[in-house]
């Protein structure tokens, strides 16, 4: 089983560490601020008040051990940066850093941070995808220029096989699940026909998954 170390409890360093915790992990939580510690020491196996930029008190409180590491020091850049580049040198096999943009995150890189998330970016992007179109219900970006969207299933959808609609060939995009009510089918097939209130999981490059949310022929 995994063990986490999670530094930084705001609002996204909170949300993990209980998430894990709530999921059976071993998570141990690091804050400098007594009352975020406090306030999380139920929820965890482990909260710790400690700075996140002093290397001694990271030894000492064994963080070589754990497998993977999530930093999310958003008030302060320059102990984000520091405390990702001590879990490297003390060996912490993988660490997972929040950055607020991508300058910040080149540097993540550079120190060691094996990921960069971008949480209020990416959640914009969501957002935006899902206020652009009534159709899309969800968007996640994959990789840079590839996504993942949810869309419910467009009147000319209806009644079609995905062998009819051939996405394929006319979008260059996959149909990866199809939902229909509770029941989802994750390896649906060129015979599976779109009902009315299905969602499409679908995923392609961003350009071609603008093509076919409003899909209308
Ligand atoms: P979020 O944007 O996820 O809400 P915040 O920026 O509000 O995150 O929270 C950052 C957290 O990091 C705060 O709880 C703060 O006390 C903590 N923090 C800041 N500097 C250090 C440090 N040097 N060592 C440990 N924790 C720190």
């Amino acid at each position: 089983m995994k063990q986490f170390v999670v530094i930084g409890l705001g609002r996204f360093g909170s949300s993990v560490a209980t998430t894990l915790a709530d999921n059976n992990y071993d998570v141990l939580a690091i804050d400098k601020d007594e009352e975020r510690v406090q306030s999380i020491s139920n929820k965890v196996t482990h909260a710790v008040e400690a700075d996140a930029t002093d290397e001694e008190a990271l030894k000492t409180l064994g963080v070589r051990n754990f497998d993977v590491a999530v930093v999310s020091i958003g008030d302060n850049v320059s102990a984000n940066i520091l405390c990702t580049l001590i879990l490297k040198e003390l060996g912490v096999p993988y660490v997972i850093v929040k950055a607020p943009d991508t300058l910040h995150g080149k540097v993540l890189t550079k120190v060691g941070a094996d990921r960069v998330v971008y949480p209020e970016r990416d959640m914009g992007a969501r957002i935006a995808h899902n206020l652009i179109s009534s159709n899309v219900l969800d968007y996640i970006e994959f990789a840079p220029e590839y996504g993942v969207i949810e869309i419910i299933a467009t009147d000319k959808m209806i009644g079609k096989t995905l062998k009819e609609l051939e996405f394929r060939s006319k979008f260059n995009v996959n149909v990866m699940a199809i939902k229909r009510g509770e029941n989802l089918n994750v390896s649906p097939g060129a015979g599976d026909k779109v009902l009315e209130g299905d969602r499409l999981v679908v995923m392609g490059k961003n350009e071609s998954l603008e093509s076919l949310k409003d899909y209308d022929e």
